[in-house]
């Protein structure tokens, strides 16, 4: 159910750029800049900081008063003159904050004058994306960035100009699989996919790779921008993979794959992130049919101890109430998780204001209380009546629950009060049994009176 409030107190999600942030940052070489105020940047590079512990630069325009009233090309050239200089990056990613979409800055033409008339603009692809956090959440702001990206980038090789891509560890040349990672997980959790892929032997294009940029070994030389991302020519080459499929991307509008899909008529496939048995099992099932070699034995032995650890901890977990919120794609792998262990997903709630989230969370637990661009008052106003064991999901929910003395499991961004946000791993067989462990010793040190 859509919340009904007519004011926003505590919001279940976060501002729109920042969502772009997290594409950006995936890109080799990438420096992003925000077009609007300059406490938009500061908040949300505090923010992404704390959560990741990594520093985390984002520009900004620093747009006044006088370019509120004036237009604010001058200052987004100057800006964008500055990170040139200052960071000499190979791509900037530049997101528009609610000032300058209010005054109506037309960035894409500012970005056009701004290449005809700076010559240091001459090697540097810029791309650009709007994002008004009054009208959405930084999902979808993470969503339209990378479909800006891929907009901006993917292209067909010109006639007789070949390519060397699309190489797998057998030496075809065959045409890659562009694995599109739809929603925001952490860097341990796009390590493992690479090392999945690395182990089964495909050729892929992994877009946004921000497993080392926000998660970087610490060094005496720190580079400007950090080492890692997607590189550009890769996503230039997504336009010529044989296959599209995005890991979450159950409940998402139209994004990145849909655009390859209708513009180069490679196949698409959307599947939900790969949290519990089931939709691990179809992330498996896809790219076993996709390119008809089994998953390598190693998982299979590791698909055999999560479910020994699904049996061991059931008569742990089984029948705890529970209240899931966040990022839409992760509450909905938590949630199946939790059924397929026999928990009762009581509360089902994200900030995004989307309808196939709702559908697709009222399937896999019909009794419970959904809601869409949800807020925290209205979250713990549910928590309080309907004897919840357990939250999960980020730990802006902390408040709600020592109010209500529930125990939460913090899972998914942000996560600022405990350590190791980066480290955490919930995807594929591997990342789920970890789930398991987590969501049984929250339970057990609740009973015992420990830490919540
Ligand atoms: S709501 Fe808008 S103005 Fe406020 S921090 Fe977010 S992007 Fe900036």
């Amino acid at each position: 159910m859509l919340s009904k409030s007519l004011a926003t107190v505590n919001p279940c999600s976060m501002c729109m750029p920042m969502g772009s942030v997290l594409v950006f940052r995936g890109i080799e070489n990438c420096m992003t800049l925000f077009h609007g105020s300059q406490g938009c940047s500061t908040y949300m590079r505090l923010y992404l900081a704390h959560h990741f512990r990594e520093p985390v630069d984002i520009a900004s325009s620093a747009l006044s008063e006088k370019g509120a009233v004036y237009g604010g090309a001058a200052n987004l050239k100057q800006g964008l003159r500055n990170v040139i200089k200052g960071y000499n990056p190979k791509a900037i990613g530049i997101a528009t904050t609610c000032l300058a979409e209010t005054i109506g800055d037309d960035v894409p033409q500012i970005v056009r004058e701004f290449q005809a008339e700076e010559p240091l603009a001459k090697d540097v692809t810029f791309i650009s994306v709007s994002t008004p956090s009054y009208a959405a959440s930084h999902e979808v702001g993470y969503r339209v960035a990378l479909k800006n990206l891929v907009q901006t980038l993917a292209r067909k090789p010109e006639p007789g100009g070949g390519r060397t891509s699309g190489l797998t560890n057998n030496g075809r040349i065959d045409g890659r699989i562009n694995i599109l990672v739809g929603s925001i997980v952490s860097p341990a959790d796009v390590r493992y996919l690479k090392r999945l892929l690395d182990d089964w032997g495909l050729g892929y294009i992994l877009l946004p790779d921000i497993s080392e940029t926000f998660d970087a070994p610490l060094s005496e030389d720190m580079p400007r921008i950090p080492l890692g991302g997607t590189p550009l020519d890769d996503i230039r080459d997504s336009a010529n993979s044989k296959a599209t499929v995005t890991i979450g991307g159950l409940v998402q509008e139209p994004g990145a794959g849909d655009f390859l899909k209708k513009e180069f008529e490679i196949p698409h496939t959307p599947l939900p992130l790969p949290i519990g048995l089931e939709y691990c099992d179809r992330l498996v099932a896809c790219l076993e049919e996709l390119t008809g070699e089994a998953m390598p034995e190693g998982y299979e032995r590791e698909r055999g101890r999560l479910l020994d650890t699904m049996v061991d901890a059931h008569k742990i977990v089984a029948d705890a109430r529970t209240a899931v919120f966040g990022d839409t794609e992760t509450v909905l792998g938590l949630t199946r998780l939790m059924t397929e262990l026999g928990m009762r997903p009581q509360i089902i709630a994200t900030g995004a204001i989307n309808p196939a989230f709702a559908e697709a969370a009222a399937k896999l637990a019909p009794d419970s209380r959904i809601m869409t661009g949800a807020d925290y008052s209205e979250i713990a106003e549910e928590v309080s009546t309907r004897g919840i064991d357990l939250m999960v999901g980020p730990f802006t929910g902390r408040q709600t629950a020592k109010k209500e003395k529930v125990p939460l499991l913090r899972v998914g961004l942000p996560n600022h009060d405990r350590f190791g946000a980066s480290h955490q791993l919930m995807l594929g067989y591997e990342g789920t049994m970890h789930l398991v462990d987590r969501l049984a010793n929250a339970l057990i040190e609740s009973k015992e009176g420990g830490p919540a």
